[in-house]
């Protein structure tokens, strides 16, 4: 099922997310209908804030940078392969050099900035059959794990830019509140007027 995704200004996405079992109600369910929510609106991740929910769950699948071809072979290559489902995610470590990569996020369309990031992650996390698993990542996986990772601790990319583009954001970002915004895929708005 196609979920609505939640609008930036809602309080569920500044709500640090809960651990969760196996035993978590509809899992499976939940799993597959991020997927094809995520699919539908051509983004690279959605963590479960998004679609209304404060766990630590949040799935990636970065094929479509694989056709960046600013990017070497080997990364590209990499980018192909990285679709993975992030269970109780825990960074452990971010290190390396800070670079720039302008953002989106499918909970602000029609906003890009420029967010400094380190270059290189490590992330312990569980998959969907709660495995175990410990990952270093760089460059574009890093950055969309980070971007991710950042949702289940109730942060957006938005938080990340400088104070005057803040100011500068601040009456989009209530429009988008509000539904004042053209968007291609369903969305709830938490300060939709009623007609
Ligand atoms: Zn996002």
């Amino acid at each position: 099922m196609n979920l609505p995704i939640i609008a930036y200004g809602d309080k569920v996405l500044r709500k640090v997310g809960v651990t969760i079992s196996k035993d978590y109600d509809g899992l499976e369910q939940l799993i597959e209908d991020m997927k094809e929510t995520m699919y539908n609106a051509f983004g690279v991740g959605l963590a479960a804030p998004q679609i209304g929910r404060a766990i630590r769950l949040f799935i990636i699948d970065t094929t479509p940078f694989a056709e960046d071809d600013e990017l070497n072979d080997d990364e590209r290559a990499f980018l192909k392969t990285f679709q993975r489902v992030f269970i109780n995610a825990q960074i452990l470590e971010e290190t390396g050099d800070e670079w720039t990569f302008n953002e989106g996020c499918l909970s602000i369309p029609d906003i890009r900035e420029d967010v400094i990031r380190q270059d290189t992650v490590t992330i312990k996390y569980q998959d969907e059959n709660f495995k175990e698993h410990k990952e270093t990542l760089t460059g574009l996986a890093a950055r969309v794990v980070q971007h991710e990772y950042d949702h289940i601790e109730g942060i957006l990319f938005t938080d990340k830019v400088s104070s005057l583009k803040k100011r500068l954001l601040k009456k989009k970002l209530e429009n988008i509140s509000k539904g004042k915004i053209d968007v291609d895929y369903k969305m709830r708005f938490p300060n939709l007027k009623k007609k």
